[in-house]
Protein backbone atom coordinates (compact mmCIF):
# COMPACT_ATOMS: atom_id res chain seq x y z
CA UNK A 1 0.00 0.00 0.00
CA UNK A 2 0.97 3.38 -0.86
CA UNK A 3 0.60 6.69 1.36
CA UNK A 4 0.86 10.51 0.33
CA UNK A 5 1.42 13.35 3.18
CA UNK A 6 -0.27 16.54 2.58
CA UNK A 7 0.55 19.38 5.21
CA UNK A 8 -1.75 22.01 4.79
CA UNK A 9 -0.72 25.45 6.00
CA UNK A 10 0.38 28.44 4.96
CA UNK A 11 2.99 29.14 7.91
CA UNK A 12 4.62 25.91 6.22
CA UNK A 13 4.81 27.38 3.01
CA UNK A 14 6.53 30.70 4.24
CA UNK A 15 8.95 28.36 6.47
CA UNK A 16 7.39 30.21 9.71
CA UNK A 17 6.79 26.79 11.44
CA UNK A 18 8.96 23.27 11.20
CA UNK A 19 7.07 20.94 9.14
CA UNK A 20 7.45 18.37 12.20
CA UNK A 21 4.08 16.52 11.85
CA UNK A 22 5.03 15.47 8.21
CA UNK A 23 8.73 14.26 9.58
CA UNK A 24 6.44 11.75 12.38
CA UNK A 25 3.87 10.98 9.62
CA UNK A 26 6.11 9.70 7.36
CA UNK A 27 8.28 7.09 10.20
CA UNK A 28 5.09 6.11 11.13
CA UNK A 29 3.93 4.68 7.90
CA UNK A 30 7.37 3.76 7.40
CA UNK A 31 7.11 1.56 10.75
CA UNK A 32 3.81 0.18 9.29
CA UNK A 33 5.18 -0.64 5.82
CA UNK A 34 3.13 1.61 3.56
CA UNK A 35 5.42 3.01 1.07
CA UNK A 36 5.68 6.82 0.83
CA UNK A 37 6.66 8.53 -2.69
CA UNK A 38 5.35 11.62 -2.32
CA UNK A 39 4.71 14.67 0.39
CA UNK A 40 3.12 18.06 -0.42
CA UNK A 41 3.14 21.27 0.99
CA UNK A 42 0.40 23.35 0.25
CA UNK A 43 -0.89 26.37 1.82
CA UNK A 44 -4.42 27.62 2.72
CA UNK A 45 -5.79 27.89 -0.84
CA UNK A 46 -8.72 26.08 -1.99
CA UNK A 47 -7.54 25.70 -6.00
CA UNK A 48 -4.23 24.71 -5.01
CA UNK A 49 -5.22 22.46 -2.09
CA UNK A 50 -7.59 20.56 -4.17
CA UNK A 51 -5.34 20.09 -7.33
CA UNK A 52 -2.86 18.37 -4.74
CA UNK A 53 -5.49 16.40 -3.37
CA UNK A 54 -6.45 14.93 -6.78
CA UNK A 55 -3.23 14.08 -7.59
CA UNK A 56 -2.65 12.36 -4.65
CA UNK A 57 -6.03 10.43 -4.97
CA UNK A 58 -4.67 9.76 -8.01
CA UNK A 59 -1.71 7.85 -7.53
CA UNK A 60 -1.54 6.81 -4.14
CA UNK A 61 -3.94 4.33 -1.68
CA UNK A 62 -3.65 6.60 1.35
CA UNK A 63 -3.94 10.35 1.51
CA UNK A 64 -2.84 11.43 4.68
CA UNK A 65 -3.25 15.64 4.95
CA UNK A 66 -2.97 17.56 8.40
CA UNK A 67 -3.57 20.83 9.53
CA UNK A 68 -6.61 23.25 8.32
CA UNK A 69 -9.16 21.98 10.43
CA UNK A 70 -9.43 24.90 12.71
CA UNK A 71 -12.77 26.53 12.82
CA UNK A 72 -11.17 29.78 10.69
CA UNK A 73 -12.46 31.16 7.72
CA UNK A 74 -8.87 29.58 6.46
CA UNK A 75 -9.25 26.30 7.73
CA UNK A 76 -10.51 24.64 4.49
CA UNK A 77 -8.68 21.68 4.20
CA UNK A 78 -12.38 19.31 5.42
CA UNK A 79 -14.26 21.42 3.09
CA UNK A 80 -11.87 21.16 0.11
CA UNK A 81 -11.58 17.26 0.80
CA UNK A 82 -15.30 16.75 1.03
CA UNK A 83 -16.11 18.62 -2.18
CA UNK A 84 -13.45 16.58 -4.28
CA UNK A 85 -14.60 13.17 -2.46
CA UNK A 86 -17.93 14.20 -3.79
CA UNK A 87 -19.66 14.24 -0.18
CA UNK A 88 -21.62 16.61 1.40
CA UNK A 89 -21.64 18.29 4.97
CA UNK A 90 -23.72 17.03 7.43
CA UNK A 91 -24.19 18.71 11.26
CA UNK A 92 -22.38 15.69 13.18
CA UNK A 93 -24.23 15.75 17.02
CA UNK A 94 -21.84 13.73 18.52
CA UNK A 95 -18.79 15.85 17.47
CA UNK A 96 -21.01 19.13 18.05
CA UNK A 97 -21.62 17.65 21.37
CA UNK A 98 -18.01 17.10 22.01
CA UNK A 99 -17.38 20.70 21.41
CA UNK A 100 -19.78 21.99 23.47
CA UNK A 101 -18.53 19.79 26.78
CA UNK A 102 -14.65 20.79 25.88
CA UNK A 103 -15.65 24.64 25.75
CA UNK A 104 -17.85 23.53 29.41
CA UNK A 105 -14.99 22.21 31.01
CA UNK A 106 -12.89 25.45 30.32
CA UNK A 107 -15.57 27.97 32.01
CA UNK A 108 -15.76 29.20 28.15
CA UNK A 109 -18.41 29.74 25.74
CA UNK A 110 -18.09 28.15 22.04
CA UNK A 111 -18.16 31.41 19.25
CA UNK A 112 -20.25 30.52 15.93
CA UNK A 113 -17.77 29.13 13.77
CA UNK A 114 -16.72 26.29 16.27
CA UNK A 115 -19.37 24.56 14.83
CA UNK A 116 -18.39 24.53 12.12
CA UNK A 117 -15.36 21.91 13.26
CA UNK A 118 -18.62 19.38 14.31
CA UNK A 119 -19.93 19.50 10.09
CA UNK A 120 -18.60 16.16 8.73
CA UNK A 121 -18.65 14.86 5.07
CA UNK A 122 -21.61 12.00 4.44
CA UNK A 123 -20.29 8.34 5.35
CA UNK A 124 -16.88 9.34 7.10
CA UNK A 125 -15.36 8.11 9.92
CA UNK A 126 -15.43 10.60 12.31
CA UNK A 127 -12.22 10.21 14.91
CA UNK A 128 -12.05 11.60 18.31
CA UNK A 129 -10.36 14.55 19.26
CA UNK A 130 -9.05 14.14 22.92
CA UNK A 131 -7.10 16.98 23.28
CA UNK A 132 -8.55 19.64 21.05
CA UNK A 133 -11.86 20.67 19.03
CA UNK A 134 -11.51 19.70 15.81
CA UNK A 135 -12.47 15.99 15.12
CA UNK A 136 -9.98 13.63 12.35
CA UNK A 137 -11.65 12.21 9.10
CA UNK A 138 -11.52 8.99 7.47
CA UNK A 139 -12.99 8.61 4.19
CA UNK A 140 -12.95 7.08 0.96
CA UNK A 141 -13.08 8.48 -2.37
CA UNK A 142 -12.63 6.51 -5.91
CA UNK A 143 -11.35 3.53 -3.25
CA UNK A 144 -8.80 5.21 -1.80
CA UNK A 145 -8.47 6.53 1.58
CA UNK A 146 -8.27 10.36 2.72
CA UNK A 147 -7.31 10.75 6.18
CA UNK A 148 -7.86 14.61 7.73
CA UNK A 149 -5.75 15.07 10.76
CA UNK A 150 -5.79 18.12 13.28
CA UNK A 151 -2.54 20.60 12.70
CA UNK A 152 -0.97 20.92 16.23
CA UNK A 153 1.30 18.43 17.10
CA UNK A 154 0.09 17.59 20.47
CA UNK A 155 -3.36 16.75 18.71
CA UNK A 156 -2.21 15.08 15.71
CA UNK A 157 0.20 12.51 17.26
CA UNK A 158 -2.16 10.92 19.70
CA UNK A 159 -4.81 10.86 17.61
CA UNK A 160 -2.42 9.12 14.93
CA UNK A 161 -1.03 6.84 17.41
CA UNK A 162 -4.29 5.84 19.20
CA UNK A 163 -6.45 5.78 16.33
CA UNK A 164 -4.91 6.13 13.00
CA UNK A 165 -2.26 3.60 13.48
CA UNK A 166 -4.61 0.34 14.31
CA UNK A 167 -6.73 1.33 11.62
CA UNK A 168 -4.38 1.25 8.98
CA UNK A 169 -2.42 -1.76 10.31
CA UNK A 170 -5.86 -3.73 10.34
CA UNK A 171 -5.80 -4.31 6.24
CA UNK A 172 -1.91 -4.63 6.55
CA UNK A 173 -1.65 -7.69 8.76
CA UNK A 174 0.92 -7.53 11.02
CA UNK A 175 4.21 -5.06 10.08
CA UNK A 176 7.72 -5.88 12.19
CA UNK A 177 10.86 -4.12 11.45
CA UNK A 178 14.93 -4.68 12.70
CA UNK A 179 17.39 -2.36 11.87
CA UNK A 180 21.01 -3.59 10.91
CA UNK A 181 23.58 -0.82 11.69
CA UNK A 182 26.58 -0.75 9.74
CA UNK A 183 29.64 1.73 10.34
CA UNK A 184 33.20 2.10 7.85
CA UNK A 185 31.52 1.63 4.83
CA UNK A 186 30.52 4.51 3.02
CA UNK A 187 27.10 4.88 1.88
CA UNK A 188 26.82 4.58 -1.82
CA UNK A 189 29.16 1.67 -1.73
CA UNK A 190 26.35 0.25 1.27
CA UNK A 191 24.13 1.13 -1.32
CA UNK A 192 25.95 -0.74 -4.15
CA UNK A 193 26.68 -3.79 -2.02
CA UNK A 194 22.88 -4.69 -1.48
CA UNK A 195 20.88 -3.22 -4.35
CA UNK A 196 19.81 -6.72 -5.95
CA UNK A 197 18.23 -7.26 -2.54
CA UNK A 198 16.94 -3.91 -2.10
CA UNK A 199 15.64 -4.34 -5.80
CA UNK A 200 14.46 -8.01 -5.59
CA UNK A 201 12.65 -8.23 -1.61
CA UNK A 202 9.36 -6.74 -1.77
CA UNK A 203 8.77 -8.68 1.11
CA UNK A 204 10.34 -8.34 3.49
CA UNK A 205 11.21 -4.78 2.05
CA UNK A 206 15.17 -3.43 2.93
CA UNK A 207 15.27 0.40 3.49
CA UNK A 208 18.44 2.42 3.70
CA UNK A 209 19.29 5.25 5.89
CA UNK A 210 22.23 7.06 5.93
CA UNK A 211 23.37 8.75 9.09
CA UNK A 212 26.49 10.60 9.79
CA UNK A 213 29.58 7.72 9.09
CA UNK A 214 26.98 4.92 9.48
CA UNK A 215 24.02 2.73 7.36
CA UNK A 216 21.16 1.89 8.52
CA UNK A 217 19.12 -0.46 6.81
CA UNK A 218 15.41 -1.16 7.92
CA UNK A 219 14.07 -4.47 6.91
CA UNK A 220 10.49 -4.53 7.18
CA UNK A 221 8.62 -7.75 7.12
CA UNK A 222 4.65 -7.98 6.92
CA UNK A 223 2.30 -10.90 8.15
CA UNK A 224 -0.50 -12.36 9.61
CA UNK A 225 1.26 -12.51 12.46
CA UNK A 226 4.38 -11.56 14.29
CA UNK A 227 6.29 -14.89 14.45
CA UNK A 228 5.60 -15.41 10.46
CA UNK A 229 7.16 -11.76 10.20
CA UNK A 230 10.15 -12.56 12.20
CA UNK A 231 10.08 -15.69 10.05
CA UNK A 232 10.37 -13.79 7.12
CA UNK A 233 12.97 -11.48 7.90
CA UNK A 234 15.62 -14.15 9.22
CA UNK A 235 17.13 -14.81 6.46
CA UNK A 236 17.85 -10.88 5.01
CA UNK A 237 19.13 -9.94 8.42
CA UNK A 238 21.12 -13.01 7.81
CA UNK A 239 22.30 -12.21 4.27
CA UNK A 240 23.13 -8.26 5.35
CA UNK A 241 25.27 -9.65 8.39
CA UNK A 242 27.29 -12.25 5.92
CA UNK A 243 27.41 -9.39 3.39
CA UNK A 244 28.92 -6.56 6.09
CA UNK A 245 30.52 -8.72 7.94
CA UNK A 246 32.08 -6.91 11.07
CA UNK A 247 30.98 -3.65 10.01
CA UNK A 248 27.24 -4.70 11.15
CA UNK A 249 27.48 -3.55 14.60
CA UNK A 250 24.43 -4.17 15.74
CA UNK A 251 20.89 -5.53 14.80
CA UNK A 252 19.11 -3.99 17.83
CA UNK A 253 17.42 -0.69 17.21
CA UNK A 254 17.66 1.09 19.90
CA UNK A 255 21.50 0.43 20.17
CA UNK A 256 24.36 3.47 19.03
CA UNK A 257 27.45 2.85 17.67
CA UNK A 258 29.10 4.48 21.35
CA UNK A 259 27.35 1.94 22.86
CA UNK A 260 28.66 -0.93 20.81
CA UNK A 261 32.03 0.50 21.50
CA UNK A 262 31.24 0.48 25.41
CA UNK A 263 29.91 -2.83 25.28
CA UNK A 264 33.10 -4.14 23.30
CA UNK A 265 35.37 -2.59 25.70
CA UNK A 266 33.18 -4.17 28.95
CA UNK A 267 32.93 -7.52 26.77
CA UNK A 268 36.87 -7.67 26.41
CA UNK A 269 37.56 -5.93 30.00
CA UNK A 270 39.32 -3.03 28.69
CA UNK A 271 39.36 0.97 29.94
CA UNK A 272 39.39 3.79 27.80
CA UNK A 273 41.12 7.07 27.66
CA UNK A 274 40.45 9.94 25.00
CA UNK A 275 42.19 12.80 24.17
CA UNK A 276 41.38 15.45 21.90
CA UNK A 277 42.48 18.64 20.24
CA UNK A 278 39.59 19.88 17.85
CA UNK A 279 36.60 18.21 18.92
CA UNK A 280 37.62 19.52 22.58
CA UNK A 281 36.21 16.96 24.75
CA UNK A 282 32.88 15.65 21.86
CA UNK A 283 34.47 12.33 21.79
CA UNK A 284 34.29 11.99 25.54
CA UNK A 285 31.21 13.28 25.48
CA UNK A 286 29.95 11.16 23.59
CA UNK A 287 31.05 7.94 25.20
CA UNK A 288 29.90 9.15 28.13
CA UNK A 289 27.14 9.50 27.32
CA UNK A 290 26.42 5.60 27.44
CA UNK A 291 24.79 4.90 31.00
CA UNK A 292 26.97 2.21 32.64
CA UNK A 293 30.22 3.55 30.83
CA UNK A 294 32.05 3.98 34.44
CA UNK A 295 33.14 0.77 33.83
CA UNK A 296 35.25 1.50 31.31
CA UNK A 297 35.93 5.40 31.05
CA UNK A 298 39.58 6.25 32.89
CA UNK A 299 39.99 9.42 31.81
CA UNK A 300 39.92 12.53 29.19
CA UNK A 301 42.45 15.09 28.07
CA UNK A 302 41.90 18.59 26.05
CA UNK A 303 45.39 19.06 24.61
CA UNK A 304 43.97 22.06 22.66
CA UNK A 305 47.70 24.00 22.53
CA UNK A 306 51.10 22.96 21.88
CA UNK A 307 52.32 23.78 25.21
CA UNK A 308 49.75 21.05 26.37
CA UNK A 309 50.45 18.38 24.23
CA UNK A 310 53.84 18.66 24.97
CA UNK A 311 52.98 18.73 29.39
CA UNK A 312 49.93 16.73 29.39
CA UNK A 313 50.95 14.04 27.05
CA UNK A 314 54.91 13.96 26.92
CA UNK A 315 54.84 15.15 23.28
CA UNK A 316 58.14 16.28 22.17
CA UNK A 317 58.75 19.37 21.28
CA UNK A 318 60.57 19.21 18.61
CA UNK A 319 58.11 17.06 17.00
CA UNK A 320 55.34 19.39 17.12
CA UNK A 321 57.65 22.03 15.69
CA UNK A 322 58.77 19.65 12.99
CA UNK A 323 55.49 17.63 11.98
CA UNK A 324 53.42 20.54 13.61
CA UNK A 325 50.21 19.36 15.70
CA UNK A 326 48.20 17.93 12.86
CA UNK A 327 50.18 15.01 12.39
CA UNK A 328 50.62 11.55 12.27
CA UNK A 329 53.05 11.40 14.11
CA UNK A 330 51.83 13.84 16.97
CA UNK A 331 48.73 11.94 16.60
CA UNK A 332 50.67 8.69 17.53
CA UNK A 333 52.51 10.15 20.23
CA UNK A 334 49.14 11.65 21.89
CA UNK A 335 47.79 7.93 21.85
CA UNK A 336 50.90 6.97 22.90
CA UNK A 337 50.73 9.23 26.26
CA UNK A 338 47.03 9.25 27.11
CA UNK A 339 47.49 5.32 27.45
CA UNK A 340 50.87 6.04 29.86
CA UNK A 341 49.44 8.59 31.95
CA UNK A 342 46.15 7.12 32.66
CA UNK A 343 46.89 3.31 32.33
CA UNK A 344 44.34 2.50 30.62
CA UNK A 345 44.90 0.06 27.91
CA UNK A 346 42.71 1.91 25.02
CA UNK A 347 43.54 4.89 23.97
CA UNK A 348 42.13 7.50 21.18
CA UNK A 349 43.21 10.87 20.47
CA UNK A 350 42.51 13.47 17.50
CA UNK A 351 44.16 16.28 16.11
CA UNK A 352 42.88 18.21 13.44
CA UNK A 353 41.60 21.47 11.55
CA UNK A 354 38.72 22.39 11.79
CA UNK A 355 38.53 25.72 10.56
CA UNK A 356 37.25 27.66 9.27
CA UNK A 357 40.51 29.72 9.08
CA UNK A 358 44.01 27.35 10.05
CA UNK A 359 44.34 25.57 6.68
CA UNK A 360 47.10 26.10 4.85
CA UNK A 361 48.00 24.32 1.35
CA UNK A 362 50.02 21.48 3.09
CA UNK A 363 47.70 21.35 5.93
CA UNK A 364 43.71 22.25 4.61
CA UNK A 365 40.52 22.45 6.78
CA UNK A 366 39.29 19.03 7.43
CA UNK A 367 42.48 17.22 7.33
CA UNK A 368 42.31 14.54 10.68
CA UNK A 369 44.26 12.23 11.81
CA UNK A 370 43.10 9.64 14.58
CA UNK A 371 45.67 7.85 16.43
CA UNK A 372 44.02 4.99 18.19
CA UNK A 373 46.18 2.66 20.70
CA UNK A 374 44.73 -0.64 22.02
CA UNK A 375 47.52 -2.30 24.38
CA UNK A 376 50.43 -0.14 22.68
CA UNK A 377 49.72 -1.43 19.74
CA UNK A 378 48.48 1.87 17.64
CA UNK A 379 47.04 2.72 14.27
CA UNK A 380 46.89 6.14 13.03
CA UNK A 381 44.85 7.29 9.82
CA UNK A 382 44.36 10.05 7.78
CA UNK A 383 40.90 11.55 7.09
CA UNK A 384 39.97 14.71 4.71
CA UNK A 385 36.38 15.58 5.85
CA UNK A 386 34.25 18.21 4.33
CA UNK A 387 32.04 20.54 5.79
CA UNK A 388 31.84 22.90 8.25
CA UNK A 389 33.61 23.58 11.47
CA UNK A 390 30.96 21.42 13.47
CA UNK A 391 30.21 18.98 10.44
CA UNK A 392 34.32 18.39 10.79
CA UNK A 393 33.80 17.88 14.51
CA UNK A 394 30.76 15.64 14.40
CA UNK A 395 32.43 13.18 11.30
CA UNK A 396 35.67 13.09 13.59
CA UNK A 397 34.11 11.91 16.62
CA UNK A 398 31.96 9.26 15.49
CA UNK A 399 35.05 8.14 12.69
CA UNK A 400 37.08 7.62 16.04
CA UNK A 401 34.41 5.83 17.67
CA UNK A 402 34.70 3.49 14.32
CA UNK A 403 38.39 3.36 14.73
CA UNK A 404 38.28 2.61 17.85
CA UNK A 405 35.53 -1.00 17.40
CA UNK A 406 37.91 -1.57 14.56
CA UNK A 407 41.31 -1.90 16.34
CA UNK A 408 39.64 -3.70 19.01
CA UNK A 409 38.31 -5.82 16.51
CA UNK A 410 41.73 -6.83 15.04
CA UNK A 411 43.84 -7.02 18.32
CA UNK A 412 41.63 -9.48 18.99
CA UNK A 413 41.41 -11.56 16.01
CA UNK A 414 44.98 -11.41 15.53
CA UNK A 415 46.03 -13.21 19.40
CA UNK A 416 43.69 -16.39 20.82
CA UNK A 417 41.10 -14.24 22.63
CA UNK A 418 41.53 -15.95 25.99
CA UNK A 419 44.89 -15.61 26.40
CA UNK A 420 45.07 -11.61 25.67
CA UNK A 421 42.13 -11.30 27.98
CA UNK A 422 44.43 -12.76 30.92
CA UNK A 423 47.65 -10.79 29.48
CA UNK A 424 45.10 -7.29 30.32
CA UNK A 425 44.15 -8.59 33.35
CA UNK A 426 47.65 -9.20 34.66
CA UNK A 427 48.43 -5.53 32.95
CA UNK A 428 45.27 -4.08 35.52
CA UNK A 429 47.21 -5.36 38.82
P1 LIG B 1 -6.39 24.84 14.77
O1 LIG B 1 -7.69 24.37 15.28
O2 LIG B 1 -5.36 25.06 15.85
O3 LIG B 1 -6.48 25.96 13.77
P2 LIG B 1 -5.77 23.22 12.44
O4 LIG B 1 -6.06 21.79 12.23
O5 LIG B 1 -6.53 24.20 11.60
O6 LIG B 1 -5.84 23.54 13.98
P3 LIG B 1 -3.53 24.65 11.53
O7 LIG B 1 -4.32 25.92 11.74
O8 LIG B 1 -3.13 24.29 10.15
O9 LIG B 1 -4.28 23.41 12.17
O10 LIG B 1 -2.24 24.69 12.46
C1 LIG B 1 -2.37 24.99 13.83
C2 LIG B 1 -1.00 24.96 14.46
O11 LIG B 1 -0.51 23.63 14.45
C3 LIG B 1 0.07 25.75 13.69
O12 LIG B 1 0.11 27.11 14.05
C4 LIG B 1 1.31 25.04 14.11
O13 LIG B 1 1.72 25.49 15.37
C5 LIG B 1 0.86 23.61 14.21
N1 LIG B 1 1.09 22.89 12.95
C6 LIG B 1 0.28 22.85 11.88
N2 LIG B 1 0.78 22.09 10.91
C7 LIG B 1 1.97 21.65 11.37
C8 LIG B 1 2.99 20.81 10.84
N3 LIG B 1 2.84 20.27 9.62
N4 LIG B 1 4.05 20.55 11.59
C9 LIG B 1 4.17 21.09 12.83
N5 LIG B 1 3.25 21.88 13.39
C10 LIG B 1 2.16 22.17 12.68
Amino acid sequence: MTVELISVGTELLLGNIVNTNAAFLAEKCADLGLACYYQSVVGDNEERLSAVLKAAIGRSDVVILSGGLGPTEDDLTKEVAAKVAGRELYMHEPSKKQIEDFFRRRNMEPTGNNWKQAMMPKGAIVVENENGTAPGVIMEADGKKIILLPGPPNELVPMFEKSIMPYLAEGNSTIYSQTVKICGVGESRAETMVKDLIDKQTNPTIAPYAKNCEVHFRVTAKAENEKEAKKLLKPVVKELKSRFENHVYTTDVDTTLEKAVVDLLAANKLTVSTVESCTGGMLAARIINVPGVSDVYKSGYITYSNKAKRKILGVKKGLLEKKGAVSEEVAREMAKGAALISKAEVAVAVTGVAGPGGGTEEKPVGLVYIACNVCGKIKVKKYNFDGNRAKIRETTVSSALILMRQCILEYYSEVAFGKKLDENADRRK
